[in-house]
């Protein structure tokens, strides 16, 4: 089912994508040498609460996980990508960090992602592919309005992706979002101009480009949930929830 939000609702998840911004910046300003994932779930349950808000991950059990996820905030590091698991980890100079949460406040949903290198260390080929993340989730936002196709943003994500020299996988992409996490339509990474659903004003979209330096493959850790490059190489992802409006699409995730 595709859900079209109601301006009022849509009010609300503006409300949800502030949260997420301000608690996704706490914790990058939180996240220094020597933080330890574990404590950066904990800081995120605490600020959650606090807003009266509820976790979308916590007791998340999709196809793709083995049991509920059992935490607030997923936490990837370097070769980690998607779905990191928060473990007993101290973060060292150098790290690639992305951290990518969703919740939901009001009854509406909101979700999103960044990456970033921890400490003093600036290592080029990690800046490098975070920014090819953040262009393409760019491009992406700037293809989305009123009677463009699913197809448009996916192409419009991918050509940047692909420009910048990445493999896409396609396994894992974007989703509509509004009264859950996860829903239709899906926006894959990769598309073809012209194709699929027609955006109307007041659907959702997250937009999540996400890459590996050298692999579209991924595996999975012993703990059921935290894929890695198959390879072993960095890897980055950038996220935002957008709202289709009359004229173009909002950004709901931006840092107040
Ligand atoms: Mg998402």
């Amino acid at each position: 089912m595709i859900e079209i939000l109601t301006p009022a609702e849509v009010d609300r998840a503006r409300e949800s994508g502030a949260l997420v911004a301000d608690i996704l910046q706490t914790m990058r300003s939180r996240a220094t040498v020597g933080t330890n994932l574990l404590e950066i779930n904990d800081w995120t349950r605490e600020m959650i609460a606090e807003a009266g808000a509820t976790s979308c991950y916590v007791d998340y059990e999709p196809s793709f996980g083995r049991g509920p996820f059992g935490h607030y905030i997923c936490t990837a590091v370097n070769d980690a990508v998607l779905h990191g698991k928060p473990r007993d980890y101290a973060l060292a100079d150098g790290d690639l960090l992305t951290l990518d949460l969703a919740v939901s406040l009001r009854g509406i949903a909101a979700d999103a992602a960044i990456s970033f290198i921890v400490g003093e260390s600036r290592p080029e080929e990690s800046e490098s592919m975070i920014e090819a993340t953040e262009r393409a989730l760019a491009a992406g936002i700037e293809a989305a309005r009123p009677g463009v196709r699913i197809g448009d943003l996916s192409h419009a994500i991918g050509s940047v992706l692909a420009d910048a020299g990445y493999q896409v996988n396609t396994e894992f992409g974007g989703h509509g979002i509004g009264s859950t996490m996860h829903q239709d339509p899906h926006v894959p990474n990769v598309g073809r101009p012209g194709r699929g659903y027609v955006l109307r004003p007041g659907l959702l979209l997250a937009l999540e480009p996400w890459v590996m330096a050298d692999t579209d493959r991924l595996r999975m850790d012993a703990d059921g949930w935290t894929l890695r490059s198959a390879t072993g190489s960095r890897t980055a992802h950038s996220e935002h929830t957008i709202a289709i409006t009359e004229d173009g699409a909002e950004i709901l995730t931006l840092p107040r």
